[in-house]
């Protein structure tokens, strides 16, 4: 059997159908199993952080694996440690939790969001849980991140949905002001939304929720699983607006392709979790520590943030060019850094499509978006390559 067949016959089918089949990736590029090559701003959604196979990364990935793989939470190993130290050094005073992915990191600031309500209501359990989230977020298709994810389409089928969340409107703060009562113990919040279609949360607007979250004693929650790690020209995107976080959930890019996930905690609310409190077989063992240090050397190594900054303005200028050139279909450029996207007249899918028919890999997002999310090593060449691609496939489409 091919792949194709092996996925129609084994996997189950709660993704809609793939058409390519990718055996192998160097850099910015990937490869389909007919030999076609590939400008990959897909990056697995933001995930390959260093691009495909970074020698580094795949040096510190082999020498782990031939060392120690895996030991459980019963014992410390020292790339945990080493690992929290490099991100609470750049996040700020704090302390970390490791698990494996985006939702289960989200499943941690909801868990944390609670304990911190029981403190708030002097021990009682279930007076004060609510979590306020953002309409269009997307926090992940566990129970609790489904909760809080107020979207039809990820939620449908699969009600009642837990209890206690409520959406305010982005960039809207009194709709998030109303909601606020004794009951609420945090506000979960990405700064740049993902999957909802690369909408940003205003300076002003971040601002406003932390001095509502002070004024009440609520948690300011990030969820930084997309938008974080550098993507957009800062080490954390919330920090744009130059606000603190109680707390924030990272994964994707975070071990540079290997899963994992992990929440910081503000040094202020580390007592929360006590032991026995909360836990992950895997979480952070010493394969995926050796793989998240080895993106967070790279990222400094090679000073990727900044470049990030500075390559950007050029970039989205050039996006814009090509969406006035093509009005009939495109809309406008979305987003910030490297988690870009176009808006389109148009259905997206066939668009995706086009573009991967002329070599350039992208990840459509809500709605109307197709997401560029070049991986973090990308160069203003490669930038300017995905622009060329673009203005022929709008072009096309106009044309149609
Ligand atoms: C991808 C994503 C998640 C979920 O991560 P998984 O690893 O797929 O569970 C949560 N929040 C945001 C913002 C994401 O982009």
């Amino acid at each position: 059997m091919n792949t194709a067949e092996l996925y129609e016959k084994y996997i189950l089918s709660n993704y809609g159908v793939r058409t390519h089949t990718l055996v192998r990736g160097e850099g910015v590029r990937a490869w389909d199993d007919t030999g076609k090559c590939y400008l990959d701003f897909c990056t697995g959604i933001a995930v390959d952080a260093l691009g495909h196979s970074h020698p580094q990364w795949v040096r510190a990935v082999q020498k782990q694996a031939a060392t120690l793989v895996h030991t459980s939470n019963l014992f410390r190993n020292e790339l945990q440690g080493r690992l929290a130290q490099a991100i609470v050094q750049k996040a700020g005073p704090g302390k970390m939790f490791f698990c494996n992915s985006g939702t289960e990191a989200n499943e941690a600031l909801l868990k944390l969001a609670r304990l911190h309500g029981r403190k708030k209501a002097s021990g009682a359990e279930g007076v004060c849980h609510k979590v306020i989230v953002a309409e269009k977020a997307f926090h992940g298709r566990t129970f609790g991140a489904m909760s809080a994810t107020p979207q039809d389409k990820i939620q449908n089928g699969f009600r009642p949905m837990l209890d206690g969340f409520a959406v305010g409107k982005m960039n809207d703060l009194s709709s998030f002001e109303k909601l606020i009562g004794s009951d609420t113990a945090a506000i979960l919040i990405e700064a740049v939304q993902g999957e909802g279609g690369l909408s940003m949360a205003k300076p002003e607007f971040l601002q406003g929720l932390r001095a509502l979250c002070d004024k009440h004693g609520i948690l300011l929650m990030f969820d930084e699983i997309q938008c974080g790690l550098g993507r957009v020209g800062k080490f954390l995107a919330f920090q744009l607006s130059g606000v603190k976080a109680d707390a924030f959930s990272l994964a994707k890019g975070l071990a540079g392709g290997f899963p994992m996930g992990g929440i910081w905690v503000a040094e202020q609310h580390t007592d929360l979790f006590t032991p026995g409190s909360h836990g992950a077989t895997f979480g952070g063992n010493p394969l995926a520590c050796a793989a998240a240090l080895a993106m967070m050397e790279v990222l400094d190594g090679e000073g990727l943030i900044e470049k990030i900054a500075k390559q950007t303005p050029a970039w989205h200028q050039a996006l814009n060019g090509i969406v006035a050139k093509h009005p009939k279909v495109a809309k406008e450029v979305r987003g910030v850094g490297y988690m870009t996207g176009i808006a389109l007249h148009v259905p997206t899918a066939p668009v995706v499509m086009a573009l991967r028919e002329e070599g350039l890999l992208t990840a459509p997002a809500g709605g109307d978006v197709i997401r560029l999310l070049p991986p973090l090593i990308a160069t203003e060449a490669d930038l300017a390559e995905s622009v060329a691609i673009f203005d022929k496939v709008l072009a096309r489409m106009e044309s149609n």
